[in-house]
């Protein structure tokens, strides 16, 4: 039997979505594969994403289930809401998932070190827990990202608030909240929040939330928020936060000021360079920290990979658990294909949720010339009954000349369900034709998506 030259084949750095699957694959494959994670087992998704953010999402909204159940003949005696009791539950759910990750990557082969891992050289690495120094052939970085917040000197007062991390620890709630941001997580705590009976501030920067998006989608989230009590100021940004006997003051740079018990920062990510020791290896970084990477998720350095939220691509876990499986395919399996990151359904998860796949209307217009839209705001049968008001959105974008549908997108109850749906049809390239060709599910909300037949003009003033 011939000598290994490492200690490893393959050594992944971080115990997430994107690294767990690399490493499982990588040993199936037959390879000598570590990992280290110096945290919890399970990376961001599991342990402070979106998995207990998705919990918290169905919590909130069985308030307003049960308000609107009267229109449905129920009458329900007192309501209350215990926070730590349902904080419990999510957590014991969340160590459950991350101990499965632990299991798994076990069971097939992989061994574990609950450590942190600092590059020595493009080979070695040392446990600096432990302090014990392995070699790999190949190393992943999978490292993942962490919330971003200005410094002090920045934004002065900035110790006093919590980002998304903290917010799954909360054994009570506020009773204020100031949130600072506009994107996936501003937005989705904004609702889980609002919903749970705390007045809800938003501070953005810009004109309206979700910049990316589709434009009548941002707009029919921005409403939303306004619908479900949520205080939207936007054009503005914290240029304080003072500790006074009524809680936190939040001073903005319009002048106005808003108070709070909390205050959380969602004002972006960073990728988890920092000490790594990317420059012992020659691995090279991005302006803004993030593991520079081609196509194959190759860093500079030849034996070296990236995978996921510190390569600042598209942060999202299942796309981090593709870039893991492609890579592992590829070095180890014989099996080599690379990550497509074009068409990749997501969904916000706004009250009620966003759906989105494929290209906004006005990249569209942009890319490929002359396009077709359709779209249609209805209030979906639940709620005629409820007295709930919310409308569900729904807009097809669409090239002129072949019929092709460039981006579907969906602002409703379930959309996160359609859309995972409607993404195959995109991806396999659907013309309107093809949605038109198929037959609807009634009574349903998503039938909307193959009856849309006229399109959208412009009002003529
Ligand atoms: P985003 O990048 O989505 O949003 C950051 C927000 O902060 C933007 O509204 C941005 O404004 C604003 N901002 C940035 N810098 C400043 C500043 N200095 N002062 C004031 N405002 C600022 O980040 P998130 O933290 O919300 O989410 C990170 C990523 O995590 C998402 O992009 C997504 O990929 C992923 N995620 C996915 C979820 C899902 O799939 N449902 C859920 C949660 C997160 P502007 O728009 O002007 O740039």
């Amino acid at each position: 039997m011939t000598e290994r030259a490492y200690d490893f084949d393959l050594f992944v750095i971080g115990g997430g979505s994107g690294g767990v699957r690399a490493a499982r694959i990588a040993a199936q494959a037959g390879a000598k594969v570590g990992l280290a994670e110096e945290y919890r087992m399970g990376g961001t998704c599991v342990i402070r994403g979106c998995v207990p953010k998705k919990f918290m999402v169905y919590t909130s909204k069985y308030g307003k289930e049960i308000r609107h159940s009267a229109g449905y003949g129920w009458s329900v005696g007192d309501v209350s809401y215990d926070h730590a009791k349902f904080a419990a539950g999510m957590r014991a759910e969340v160590d459950r998932l991350s101990a499965i990750y632990d299991r798994n990557l076990k069971s097939a082969g992989a061994e574990v070190f609950n450590d942190r891992a600092e590059f020595e050289d493009a080979h070695t690495l040392r446990l600096t827990g432990s302090g014990q120094t392995v070699t790999a052939g190949k190393i992943l970085i999978a490292t993942g990202g962490r919330p971003w917040r200005p410094s002090p000197e920045e934004l002065p007062g900035v110790e006093h608030t919590i980002t998304s991390n903290e917010v799954f620890e909360m054994e009570t709630l506020p009773e204020r909240m100031v949130i600072a941001g506009g994107g996936y997580i501003a937005v989705e705590f904004a609702h889980v929040f609002a919903g749970l009976g705390v007045e809800v501030c938003l501070v953005y920067r810009g004109e309206t939330v979700l910049r990316g998006f589709d434009e009548d989608v941002r707009l029919a989230v921005h409403e939303g928020l306004k619908e479900a009590g949520v205080r939207v100021i936007t054009k503005t940004v914290f240029t304080r936060i003072e500790m006074t006997d009524d809680g936190l003051c939040v001073k903005l740079e319009n002048g106005h000021e808003v108070k709070a018990d909390v205050v959380m920062m969602a004002v972006g990510r960073q990728a988890n360079t920092d000490g790594l020791g990317c420059e012992k290896a020659g691995v090279r970084l991005g302006a803004r920290g993030e593991v520079a990477v081609d196509d194959w998720s190759r860093t500079g350095a030849a034996n070296i990979f990236a995978v996921g939220d510190v390569t600042d691509r598209v942060n999202l876990t299942p796309v981090a658990i593709r870039e893991g499986h492609a890579f592992a395919d590829t070095e180890f399996g014989g099996k080599p294909w690379k990550m497509d990151h074009t068409d990749i359904p997501t969904a916000v998860f706004s009250q009620p949720e966003v759906g989105t796949v494929g290209i906004s209307e006005s990249q569209a217009r942009r890319e490929h010339g002359e396009i077709d839209i359709y779209k249609t705001k209805f209030r979906p049968m639940k709620n005629m009954l409820n007295g709930d008001q919310t409308r569900t959105f729904m807009k097809l974008v669409v090239r002129a000349s072949d019929q092709r549908v460039l981006g579907v997108h969906v602002v409703g109850d379930d959309a996160a369900e359609m859309i995972q749906m409607a993404g195959i049809a995109v991806k396999m390239g659907a013309t309107k034709d093809d949605f038109d060709r198929t037959c609807a599910v009634h009574p349903s909300a998503a039938e909307e998506l193959v009856t849309m037949r006229t399109k959208w003009l412009p009002e003529v003033v």
